[in-house]
């Protein structure tokens, strides 16, 4: 078994004693900056001027300033901007302004991995990335626990960067939970397959094409949704809580039939090779080549994709069954 390590395994001083930048205040960002505010740490926000966020960031009450700014002012700088900003904005904004023993920091391997960013040798660079959406890091700190993280460290410049991060992690609330540690290929590589093959890319391609099928062959659209989407978060939970053997105990004796003699026909060998290739796509850099040719183009695919996938039947009656489930908070994407 890995070691996983908890708040008595940190030193919380070593991060109470740091000025901690935090680039970005978005899904990470806010939940870092003010966990950390929180367990005493001396914080700053970096954000441009122009940003909409600095008015949420002041009114919470955090010191707020330009990025170049917040990284000459601090000694530990955690980057929560998006992946494919990150890199141009360290070369031009923070890297000018960090000493040798600074610690810079990422929630996310990917810059660092694929060599977007090669930081000057008298850094510490490190990882600690919450295993959870940014609002679920504030919301589980705010009640008492917190969400697992995972810790590596890059460079370690200090002798003190795995120590610092462990400290980082206390902050903000990730030893509550456990933090594992891993290496920035293996989260890197790991997360990206994970978020392509199952958790976004196989999942939201599963819902349309079983959708797509019911309604296909005459069946109500609102029962294909039911059926489809909506249904999975009930499998989901049950996953949670106990793993495959719970979910099945939980179904009944025929969807648990149905799961092991059907199943292996909707993920077949070629589906397995697929998973083979996307996962040397990502070893290889190509994925990461692509997504950076994209971002640095535009975005024109990624914008295109995300229109064309917004107006799909499937989200349209989605959005008016949702409606008139009282117990859900109405969510539009922004
Ligand atoms: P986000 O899109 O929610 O927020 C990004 C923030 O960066 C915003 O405040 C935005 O205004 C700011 N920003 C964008 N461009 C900027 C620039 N050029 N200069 C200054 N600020 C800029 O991002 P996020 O989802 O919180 O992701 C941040 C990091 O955390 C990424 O490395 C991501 O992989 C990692 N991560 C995210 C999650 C998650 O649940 N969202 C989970 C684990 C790790
Ligand atoms: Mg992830």
């Amino acid at each position: 078994m890995a070691s996983i390590f908890y708040d008595q395994d940190a030193d919380a001083a070593l991060v109470s004693q740091r000025r901690v930048a935090v680039i970005g205040y978005g899904s990470q960002g806010h939940a870092h900056a003010l966990n950390l505010r929180e367990s005493g740490v001396d914080v700053m926000v970096g954000l441009r001027e122009t940003s909409r966020r600095r008015t949420e960031a002041e009114g919470e009450g955090l010191a707020v300033g330009a990025v170049p700014e917040v990284s000459a002012w601090a000694d530990a700088v955690m980057v929560l901007v998006p992946d494919q900003y990150a890199a141009d904005l360290y070369h031009a904004e923070i890297a000018p302004h960090l000493q040798d023993g600074d610690a810079l920091m990422f929630a996310h391997g990917f810059n660092i991995h694929f060599g977007e960013i090669t930081p000057a040798p008298g850094l510490d660079v490190l990882m600690v990335a919450p295993k959870g959406p940014g609002h679920l890091v504030r919301r589980t700190y705010i009640e008492g626990s917190g969400v697992p993280c995972l810790l590596a460290v890059h460079q370690d410049a200090t002798g003190l960067a795995r120590d610092l991060g462990l400290s980082y992690a206390w902050g903000i609330g990730g030893t509550r939970a456990g933090v594992l540690e891993t290496t920035f290929e293996e989260e890197t590589e790991t997360d990206l397959f994970g978020e392509q093959v199952i958790l976004c890319g196989g999942l939201s391609s599963l819902i349309k094409a079983a959708y797509e099928t019911l309604v296909e062959a005459g069946y109500q659209p609102e029962s294909a949704y039911f059926e489809t989407l909506h249904e999975l978060k009930l499998i989901v939970d049950l996953l949670y809580e106990g793993g495959l053997s719970w979910m099945r105990y939980s179904i009944s004796d025929t969807a648990e039939w149905g799961d092991y003699s059907t199943g292996p026909r909707i993920v077949t060998d070629e589906t397995r090779q697929v998973m083979k290739d996307v996962l040397d796509d990502i070893r290889s850099g190509r994925f990461a080549r692509r997504w950076m040719a994209e971002a640095r183009s535009g975005s024109h695919n990624l914008l295109e994709m995300r229109a064309r996938d917004r107006s799909h039947e499937v989200e349209q009656v989605g959005a008016r069954l949702r409606e008139l489930m009282p117990f859900l908070t109405p969510r539009t994407p922004g």
